[in-house]
């Protein structure tokens, strides 16, 4: 057995809004819970796919924006001090003798849950990787795919590829922190082509950054990576080699079912088939929630994901409290749902 495996009530696989709201509901019932998301970001689609779009059918929200939405969701669960592991993807999952359930990350986190949530939309999100051979030891050293933090690049040359926002934006941030932090640093975009997917404000930024100089800008395609350069070509067929101290590469993010398909869940085209009382799998104790279910008349929205998560946090009560019967409570009178929220009064 591997050392300190986390012991929880329930575990919940994917932060999009309806593995957010799958804790809120486990968290008004008592049931302890851990999320974990392969992004490094909570938010799922809404923020990988629509963060800065409108959003107009959310119950009781008349218009809000993916990021506005799942920032919403983090308030709303603040109160119950959920652990997030995010960057890890659960990667497989098996029973225990005890009949609970053993979850391993690709980080190798260890969970040991009685209960397992399974919200995982349309996949783990993972970056678009360079496909040159032999890249993949620079990874975490000298190439990073869509790096949060950007203060690891003070004073480096820094090569982003891309030409969507994500791209767009990290230049133009670190062309911000090379100037800020008063540190010599060329910051270069590198792009197939000379035009960009972007929201129009970062495309002015960049136009701007380049037109003074404190951009690089270069078209062309990464074709090779050693421990000093990278060999771009041109659309000519010029083949050059630039000095860099780190590739940044922005080339977006897609999803991938992966390891969910191995469980055991009986995937019905690529979706895990639940019953519509408790939103529960084939395999008890595991649930499955979100755009990852299908059921007779299954709509991917997040308004039936809530509903789903809902149903699914009550199935898990006969599981985690098997001599109790839970009584249903209104956040709007109860005092007890007022105290784990947080906003007992005297
Ligand atoms: C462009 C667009 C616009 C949309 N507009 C609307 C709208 O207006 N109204 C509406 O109701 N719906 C809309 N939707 C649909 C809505 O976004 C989805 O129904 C919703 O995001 C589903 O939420 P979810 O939490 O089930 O899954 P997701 O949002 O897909 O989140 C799943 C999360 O699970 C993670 N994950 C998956 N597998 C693993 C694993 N093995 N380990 C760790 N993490 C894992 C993923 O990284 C991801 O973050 C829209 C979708 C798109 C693409």
């Amino acid at each position: 057995m591997a050392a300190n495996p986390v012991d929880t009530d329930a575990l919940v696989i994917g932060a999009g809004p309806v593995g957010l709201f799958q804790a809120f509901q486990l968290g008004l019932l008592e049931i302890s819970c851990h999320v974990v998301d392969a992004l490094p970001h909570a938010g799922g689609q809404c923020v990988e796919l629509y963060g800065d779009k409108p959003i107009y059918d959310i119950p009781g929200t008349p218009a809000t924006t993916g990021r506005g939405l799942v920032d919403s969701l983090l308030e709303q669960i603040a109160p119950f001090k959920v652990p997030m592991h995010l960057g890890e993807q659960v990667a497989s999952l098996a029973r225990e003798p005890d009949g609970r359930l053993r979850l391993t990350t690709d980080r190798g986190t260890v969970f040991v849950a009685r209960t397992v949530f399974v919200a995982a939309g349309v996949g783990a999100f993972v970056p678009r990787r360079l496909t040159i051979e032999g890249i993949g030891r620079f990874e975490g050293t000298r190439l990073f795919y869509h790096p949060d933090a950007l203060d690891r690049f003070v004073g480096q040359d820094v090569v982003v590829h891309g030409g969507g926002d994500d791209a767009l934006r990290t230049a133009l941030a670190l062309v911000a922190q090379a100037r800020d932090s008063g540190r010599p640093a060329r910051v270069t975009l590198l792009h197939r082509r000379d035009g960009f997917q972007a929201d129009a404000t970062l495309v002015a930024g960049v136009r701007a950054a380049i037109a003074e100089g404190t951009l690089g800008f270069v078209v062309g395609q990464p074709t090779g990576f050693d421990d000093e350069h990278v060999e771009v070509t041109r659309p000519d067929g010029d083949v050059v080699a630039a000095p860099v101290d780190a590739f940044v590469a922005c080339l977006g993010v897609s999803p991938r079912l992966g390891p969910i398909a191995d469980w055991g869940l009986d995937l019905e085209r690529k979706q895990v088939p639940v019953d519509t009382a408790r939103y529960e799998t084939r395999e008890p104790g595991v649930f499955a929630v979100g755009d990852v279910n299908t059921y007779p008349g299954k709509r991917k929205l997040i308004v039936c994901g809530f509903h789903e998560a809902t149903l699914a946090a009550w199935g898990a009560t006969s599981i985690v409290f098997p001599d109790k019967a839970v009584p249903l409570q209104y956040t709007t009178t109860s005092t007890r749902l007022h105290e784990l929220l947080g906003v007992a009064r005297d």
